[in-house]
């Protein structure tokens, strides 16, 4: 028996906030603990409730910061870290002119083992526990970011992007290679660990019929892998897509005639949609993934949030860096929160936090093990200071409630906001530094 208790004011949600002052939808406890055995939570709740600790028990007292369930992002791309804020394109120009060329890079072990531990670690600072990951097309980068994942001890879902045309010849596979790379990786690491094989076609555009046939075709052989793709983002991309898919009617209708969608498919930023496509994506459990900072810098257009949800659309939140501009959930909710705000009703705090925690494990259905606190779940843990700058700690001053202080981190708040992460237990934020 080798415990950990973690002491801290407590924040998990067991439900989606229907409103700001949906209090039920939430356990909060000002003087909270978190008893952690072998890497996985075994019991939460107030200190004073878990008695007479034993002599020799690691406590770690993070008083007064917060204690939540790390963040999870639900899409992002591992090489283009240093692509990240490439000026004034928008996605098309964009993939061509920045995107291509520093992926070609990917195919040097080496180059991916650098890259695949600088963005871990990022995500780590910002309080980012796992991840869904698009790879490059070389399987190389595949292995070099798992492997880097599971040192972490860190549960992500990743992929080798399956793209057979209209990319430079090297970073091209063909139908037959994109199915056999990918069952390879599957083989190697579903279920290794903490890590998930995503089957990753990186959108029709760059897939010829036959290569999301083999998608298709991985889909049926494993059912219990995700399915990860992009879906109207911009649309120009939605134009093409209708020109290389005439028979289709819609962009949506190409991934449901090759049986891509479900509810284990994350279909990224589905911003522009007919309402055949939404009923489709309801219809289909598949999630449409909401990401701001990406939204708006390639000014690609406005996720309607709101009406999605009210549509009873599952939705996840994420970075997708690099057209994201953020490693940070709490800054992708900020924008999250604006882009909500031009169009209507307001996101509320309370919905941010339950989005980026138990919302998006629910989103990749990893519920069971992630994003909740409850017990037996994994012990992958954020611990937020809401007073970490001076601009932060002023403003604090004035806050009077768990809402308001939540709103002062989404708004406010970066890496600095992020006082240690925890991976199953372990401090992972304090350990690289
Ligand atoms: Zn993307």
């Amino acid at each position: 028996m080798n415990d950990t208790v973690i002491r801290g004011r407590l924040l998990a949600f067991h439900r989606r906030p229907e409103h700001a002052q949906d209090h039920d939808a939430y356990v909060y406890e000002e003087n909270g603990a978190i008893r952690i055995r072998d890497g996985r939570v075994m019991s939460t709740g107030s200190f004073e409730a878990l008695g007479p600790l034993p002599d020799g028990i690691l406590v770690q007292d993070h008083r007064p910061y917060l204690l939540m369930p790390g963040f999870i992002d639900c899409h992002a791309h591992f090489p283009q870290v240093q692509i990240i804020g490439s000026f004034g394109a928008e996605l098309l120009d964009w993939l061509n002119e920045y995107t291509f060329p520093a992926e070609l890079a990917y195919g040097d072990p080496v180059h991916a083992r650098t890259m695949a531990a600088a963005f871990l670690d990022s995500l780590i600072r910002n309080g980012t526990t796992s991840v869904a990951a698009f790879c490059s097309v070389h399987p190389q980068s595949v292995q070099a970011f798992f492997e880097a994942a599971h040192t972490r001890n860190m549960a992500t879902v990743a992929g080798k992007v399956m793209m057979d045309r209209n990319a430079p010849a090297g970073l091209l596979d063909t139908a037959q290679r994109g199915y056999d790379e990918t069952l390879a990786l599957i083989e190697d690491w579903h279920g290794r660990g903490r890590q998930s094989v995503a089957i990753t076609p990186r959108f029709a555009i760059t897939s010829t019929p036959a290569q999301l046939e083999a998608a298709s075709a991985l889909k049926e052989l494993y059912p219990e892998c995700p399915v990860q793709t992009h879906l109207s983002e911009n649309l120009d991309e939605i134009r093409l897509a209708a020109n290389l898919y005439p028979q289709d009617e819609d962009y949506l209708g190409v991934y449901q005639r090759y049986g891509l969608l479900g509810e284990r498919t994350l279909l990224g930023h589905s911003i522009h949609l007919s309402p055949r496509e939404i009923a489709t994506l309801v219809e289909s459990r598949s999630v449409a993934v909401f990401c701001p900072t990406s939204n708006l810098f390639l000014g690609s257009g406005l996720f309607d949030y709101k009406r999605n949800q009210a549509r009873n659309m599952r939705i996840a939140t994420a970075t997708d860096i690099g057209g994201g501009t953020s490693y940070s959930m709490l800054k992708t909710m900020d924008e999250a929160y604006k882009i909500v705000a031009l169009q209507g009703p307001k996101l509320s705090p309370l919905e941010s936090f339950w989005q980026i925690t138990r919302g998006n494990a629910e989103a990749l259905s990893l519920d069971s093990e992630l994003g909740t606190l409850e017990t037996g779940t994994y012990a992958d843990i954020v611990v937020l200071n809401a007073s970490a700058t001076p601009e932060m700690a002023l403003r604090m001053q004035r806050a009077q409630t768990l809402s308001e202080e939540l709103f002062v981190l989404q708004t406010m708040g970066d890496d600095r906001a992020v006082a240690e992460v925890y991976l199953a237990g372990s401090a992972a934020k304090s350990a690289m530094s």
